[in-house]
């Protein structure tokens, strides 16, 4: 279930190309506090924006199920941390699962197909129920960005991306299947937000494919619209003829 592979390698040259990155163990008594439901923070209470317009920015989501890699629970910081940050910024948080393949269930049948589609939506969607204190997400499935604003006080208070990275990955690591989670923060004007939103496109469409082939489209791949992820997507092909019963 590595549909995500051709994403880490470049995520991994990512990580490469920046070696003054900063890393922290998770460390769950660390977290950042969570408030019970979206907060909203006035543009008058807001020290700066992450993301926002004229920015760079990108989230995405991305799971693998090998047990060597990514395999240690953790928060990475790529460019300047929020106690650094004096104005707006680009920024964009990725973040990588690595999950027990029984998770996905046996994808060569239409039930484990399924399964992995539900699976990697749930997976997807828990961003939708973080809700850090003064550090107020806008996140769009359409444009594949994520824009924050941080409250002053939040700031005060000792905000820090490791803090924050301890709240996600508290969430992530109560979900059973899940081995290890890293997230990835970035903010350095030197990294390419263009190619990290491309692939935070190439994430959404990979998943949407897997969710075309359980609606049952002809297996004929060069009538298929889907040719060029498949054709990019170690492992789709398998999914989706295995799922036929076509070998
Ligand atoms: S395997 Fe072929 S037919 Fe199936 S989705 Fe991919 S390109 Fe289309």
């Amino acid at each position: 279930m590595e549909l995500y592979q051709t994403i880490l390698e470049r995520l991994e040259n990512v990580l490469k190309d920046h070696s003054e990155r900063r890393e922290y163990a998770y460390n769950p008594s660390m977290a950042w506090p969570e408030t019970e439901r979206f907060e909203l923070v006035m543009g008058r209470d807001c020290a700066f924006e992450l993301g926002g317009q004229g920015k760079g920015a990108a989230n995405y989501t991305c799971v693998t199920t090998e047990e060597d890699h990514w395999k240690e629970s953790g928060t990475v910081v790529i460019g300047k941390d929020l106690q650094e940050i004096r104005e707006d910024t680009s920024y964009a948080r990725l973040v990588v699962l690595n999950a027990d393949p029984a998770l996905f269930g046996d994808t060569s049948s239409r039930k484990g197909s399924e399964q992995a589609f539900r699976t990697l939506q749930k997976l997807d969607f828990v961003k939708y129920h973080i809700f850090a204190k003064g550090y107020m997400i806008r996140t769009s499935t359409e444009n594949f960005r994520e824009q924050v604003r941080v409250h002053k006080d939040a700031l005060k208070n000792g905000i820090s991306f490791e803090k924050l990275g301890n709240t996600f990955l508290n969430h992530y690591l109560e979900i059973e299947g899940i081995r290890a989670a890293t997230v990835i923060f970035l903010t350095d004007p030197s990294v390419d937000y263009e190619a990290l939103l491309a692939d935070a496109r190439k994430v959404h469409e990979i998943t949407m494919t897997l969710s075309r082939i359980l609606e049952g489209i002809p297996t004929d791949c060069s009538m298929c619209s889907l040719k060029p992820i498949c054709d990019e997507v170690e492992g789709m092909r398998e999914l989706h003829f295995g799922k036929e019963g076509m070998g």
